[in-house]
């Protein structure tokens, strides 16, 4: 990897905050774009904006065309069997509350039981806690090692006959925990039932192929994979889609429409009513190549490379807690510093270019499983150096020296 050609192609990170050097350790919030990003997006705004499915007319074939394949480049990426899997949505978030709506209040009834954990985004436990209280139904949760890692046999002993989604993350975005989605979807098949599982932090800082975790439902937002805002995918196996309502009506989703009955298109545009994310699914598809071109894999062993420098130099800070696994953890740091508010931390940290994201990072059932009401969080990706994580390390020393100093 040529972390200098890579750094150009970021032209944000190439300025000054407070008079420092930008330092972005917010990944984990939202990725930066590449210039491939930003330039395949004006030049559709340019060139050859248009409404999709609709005209004859060049432009609109040309738009299609280019939000078309964006859904066959993702097809790819995440080795989907079939194209119209790959339903383009908001975001994770509006992903998994599509299947919590759609095929949640189908296929949940009375009694049931959804297995979630404690360590999930808010966007994987509310939509479920929704659902539970619409259809009566039991959240059951997974327990948390204390590194806030899952052991396989406490997945299994959560398992009973009235089981019929698990909804779990792949990456944790406090902990940094990978999960064993791979094992955990065996285990919820073992005894039928579906899995969803939240790829917002995975899918862009690891290789993801949902055929081989045989995985029901997988979901992700483009913003945290070098694309722009506003788009994300919600992958699902055809034959569970297929049988699945929209939760969305109006044009482009219609196959026929009489005054008082209408029915559905097919997959996948049965779930994008209206227009949808044109310039944003280019500007993901521009985004899955600048991936593929580095390597998904050259794109981990960095990120693996930063955050255990990272993770091994601030250790050694007196006083820091950092919490999650000490192996194996995804390209993230969530602490805290002795006698500093983690809001301080970060604003002491951002008057020297450094942005870190403090706070409760959306998962509040997972800060009260720490002990903590909110952290400092520094994360990776591969537009990241060593020198910064230095620059890093000595602004979180002198922030502590100044808030702990007895004067
Ligand atoms: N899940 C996880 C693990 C996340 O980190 C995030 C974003 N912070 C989300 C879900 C929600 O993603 P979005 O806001 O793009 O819908």
């Amino acid at each position: 990897m040529d972390i200098n050609a890579i750094r150009k192609d970021f032209p944000i990170l190439n300025q000054k905050v407070h008079g420092n050097p930008l330092i972005y350790l917010d990944t984990s919030a939202t990725s930066q774009s590449p210039v491939q990003v930003t330039d395949a997006m004006s030049e559709y705004y340019n060139e050859y904006n248009s409404n999709v499915h609709r005209g004859v007319h060049t432009l609109g074939t040309k738009a299609t065309d280019g939000y078309e394949q964006a859904r066959m480049k993702v097809r790819s990426f995440i080795n989907a069997k079939r194209y119209e899997e790959i339903i383009f949505t908001r975001g994770t978030t509006a992903a998994i509350n599509l299947v919590a709506r759609s095929f949640g209040d189908v296929n949940i009834s009375e009694g049931d039981e959804i297995v979630v954990t404690e360590m999930e985004h808010h966007a994987n436990i509310v939509p479920w806690q929704e659902l539970a209280k619409r259809k009566n139904a039991k959240l059951v949760f997974i327990p948390l090692e204390e590194d806030g890692t899952i052991k396989l046999e406490n997945v299994e002993a959560v398992m009973t006959d009235k089981t019929k989604i698990v909804a779990v993350t792949h990456v944790s975005n406090v902990l940094g925990t990978i999960n064993d989605i791979k094992s955990i979807a065996e285990i919820a098949h073992k005894h039928d039932a579906y899995i969803t599982v939240d790829g917002a932090q995975s899918v862009p800082h690891m290789s993801v192929d949902v055929q081989d975790l045989d995985v029901d439902f997988y979901a992700f937002s483009g913003h945290k994979m070098l694309g722009p805002t506003g788009i994300g995918v919600l992958y699902g196996k055809a034959e569970i889609l297929d049988k699945m309502e929209p939760i969305e009506y109006g044009g482009d989703m219609i196959d026929f429409v009489d005054l008082r009955e209408s029915t559905w298109t097919d997959l996948p545009v049965k779930f994008e009513a209206g227009t949808p994310m044109i310039a944003e699914a280019i500007g993901l598809s521009a985004a899955i190549d600048y991936i593929n071109e580095v390597g998904a894999d050259e794109i981990l062993s960095y990120e693996q490379e930063l955050v255990k420098y990272a993770y091994d130099k601030m250790s050694e800070i007196e006083g820091i807690e950092i919490y999650g696994p000490t192996e194996e953890r995804a390209g993230l740091i969530t602490f805290n510093l002795d006698g500093v508010h983690p809001h301080d931390l970060a604003t002491a940290l951002d008057s020297d270019g450094v942005a870190v994201r403090a706070g409760h990072h959306c998962a509040q059932p997972l800060m009260k499983f720490l002990g903590v009401s909110s952290t400092a969080r520094a994360s990776f990706y591969l537009y990241n150096t060593k020198d910064e994580i230095d620059f890093f390390i000595d602004s979180l020393k002198r922030t502590k020296e100044f808030f702990t100093h007895e004067f």
